[in-house]
């Protein structure tokens, strides 16, 4: 039996079946439990959902490994890790967390418990490790006298500048495998692409890890993007009303204010939804979830924050009414549906404005410095690049992302994309003479703060008074599509901007007011005088998709 292989596997199951309660293990639990328990460090690569926790809540209750006393789990958020204390304690397992939450008191009281090797696992938070010494000289002593069986990272992305969710707290970690070199370490996430994984693996020092990791696909979940311009909230209606009725959803928002109205509109048109976000009061939040979980609310109108750490299974929509700011929180959000593996579906409202906008908070925002935003623009060029892009199949997208390769046909047409395709005929079109004109366009004008609209125009070759008076229907590319149509226009200049030829960049004048104005991206003049070739693909009855729905 290859379950009973090691000294400790007895123990593994018996935890497993009389602690957990549970009947058997997940894809790559069992793998990783191993490893750890070898005294290997460990990097677990798993979707959300797919039970990251098991893999070193158990080994810290199996003693016949080679490891012995308290495992020490860092973690992010503060409300997380409280659940799963209290979900421990409940199983009779003896557990404690330190954050800046608790007071004076409590604190000494769970120093004392590690002291005297009491508590199989203790959750901290990594600001915790940076401000209180008295926590790193317990761990210290622990290791000294041989009592720290392990050290686990979870949300490791979190190390990663290059992740989405970097916090500068969690650098220091790296200390870790230097000062405990024979403590195993093990780092968990469920949002890694290849380079932010050989990053975290760098900066945590365990660049020789046994990694475990597994396909990210989601096959019980239907991707589409959608045109904001259609009638939003009467197809939420359909969907909760008829497509989905009594079932849960999440409706994402970008803002406190949007969370709010979309709420009030949904209510008016009779459907039980409420909002949730970082603006209310931690109790209000705390009755808005519960109400959601228990159905008395069909779906939550919700910022971002609104999820992790939640488990329902049987969330059936997950609708974006915003751009996401990048792919990695689109699929962490998307991945909240359908956890109980039936079909589900989420649907991103895609409108290019909303992209200049968040482009603009990007440019404005006072808090980050010149590289957090070349990373975040970044990131948001891969969302416009996933929403402007009619033709390949979405899931072969996303996993692109983390490095994944996915045969389309293996989608089985739970994407827009792919039952588009089986409608529609597409044609790959050379637009480098197009986006050449463009870029001369663009050079010419620039220094006159233009919008991406005026752009347009001048490139369409419109006569309007306000082109006539800035002169701009004498520069050269002036009129070179006049015969390209406004809408294939629309995209082949928002593809560009996604490509960084063109950029859009904010620009704050006297009364404070913010504008975009596009400019020529930074690949633009190479571009204008080099023999790269752009094509870009094409639905050939584009109007199809807008207006009707989706062939099953
Ligand atoms: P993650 O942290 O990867 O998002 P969790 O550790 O929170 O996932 O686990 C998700 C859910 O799956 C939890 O409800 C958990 O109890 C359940 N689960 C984990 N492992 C197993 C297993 N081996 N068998 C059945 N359910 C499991
Ligand atoms: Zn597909």
């Amino acid at each position: 039996n290859a379950q009973m292989r090691y000294e400790w596997s007895r123990e593994v199951c018996a935890v497993l079946r009389n602690v957990f309660k549970l009947p058997g293990f997940r894809h790559n639990q069992l793998e990783a439990i191993n490893a750890t328990l070898a005294g290997k460090d460990v990097f677990v690569l798993m979707p959300t959902g797919g039970g990251k926790s098991l893999c070193y809540q158990l080994p810290a209750l199996v003693y016949g490994g080679k490891t012995k006393g308290t495992t020490i789990v860092i973690s992010p958020l503060i409300s997380l890790m409280q659940d799963q204390v209290e979900h421990l304690l409940e199983k009779g397992i003896k557990a404690a967390m330190v954050s800046s939450r608790g007071d004076a008191g409590e604190r000494r009281n769970t120093f004392q418990q590690l002291k005297s090797g009491d508590l199989s696992l203790l959750y901290v938070s990594p600001e915790m490790l940076t401000t209180n010494s008295q926590l790193r000289n317990v761990i210290s002593s622990l290791y000294h006298r041989d009592c720290l069986a392990r050290i686990v990272i979870d949300e490791a992305h979190c190390v990663s500048s290059w992740g989405h969710d970097f916090r500068p707290d969690y650098k220091q970690l790296g200390q870790f495998k230097k000062d405990y070199p024979n403590v195993p370490l093990m780092a968990l996430t469920a949002t890694a692409n290849e380079r932010v994984r050989l990053d975290v693996g760098f900066n945590l020092n365990i660049t020789g890890c046994a990694l475990f990791t597994q396909s990210f696909n989601r096959p019980n979940l239907y991707y589409e993007v959608r045109d904001k311009q259609r009638d939003v909230l009467a197809e939420i209606k359909e969907l909760m009303k008829v497509k989905y009725p009594g079932k849960s959803g999440i409706i994402y928002c970008h803002s406190k204010n949007s969370c709010e109205e979309t709420a009030t509109k949904l209510n008016r048109l009779g459907l039980k939804v409420t909002y949730y976000h970082a603006g209310m009061d931690p109790e209000e939040r705390l009755q808005v979830q519960i109400g959601w979980q228990e159905g008395r609310y069909q779906a939550i109108c919700a910022t971002v924050a609104f999820g992790m750490g939640i488990d329902k299974a049987d969330v059936r929509f997950v609708v974006h009414y915003t751009l996401p700011r990048n792919l990695e929180g689109y699929y962490q959000e998307t991945g909240r549906a359908g956890r109980d593996g039936l079909p589900s579906e989420c649907i991103l409202y895609y409108a290019y404005r909303d992209a200049t906008s968040i482009m603009t908070m990007i440019d404005r925002d006072k808090d980050i410095d010149y590289d957090t935003k070349e990373k975040q623009r970044t990131f948001l060029k891969q969302v416009l690049q996933y929403c402007e892009n009619q033709t390949d199949c979405r899931r072969h997208q996303v996993l692109q992302y983390f490095n994944e390769k996915f045969d389309s046909k293996d989608c089985h047409n739970q994407c827009d994309n792919c039952r588009i395709a089986t409608v529609c005929e597409f044609e790959t079109r050379d637009i480098t003479g197009i986006t050449k004109n463009i870029i001369r366009t663009i050079l010419a004008i620039q220094d006159d703060n233009v919008t991406m609209l005026h752009c347009m125009d001048v490139f369409r070759g419109a006569k309007t008074a306000k082109i006539q008076g800035a002169g701009h229907n004498s520069v050269p590319g002036y009129a070179a599509g006049k015969d390209v149509e406004r809408t294939d226009m629309e995209r082949i200049f928002h593809h560009l901007v996604a490509q960084s030829i063109l950029k859009e960049s904010a620009i704050v004048n006297k009364s404070g007011y913010a504008s975009s104005y596009l400019r020529a991206g930074s690949r633009a003049v190479g571009l204008l005088s080099g023999n790269e070739k752009l094509t870009l693909t094409f639905l050939k009855n584009g109007a199809a998709k807008k207006s009707k729905p989706l062939p099953k």
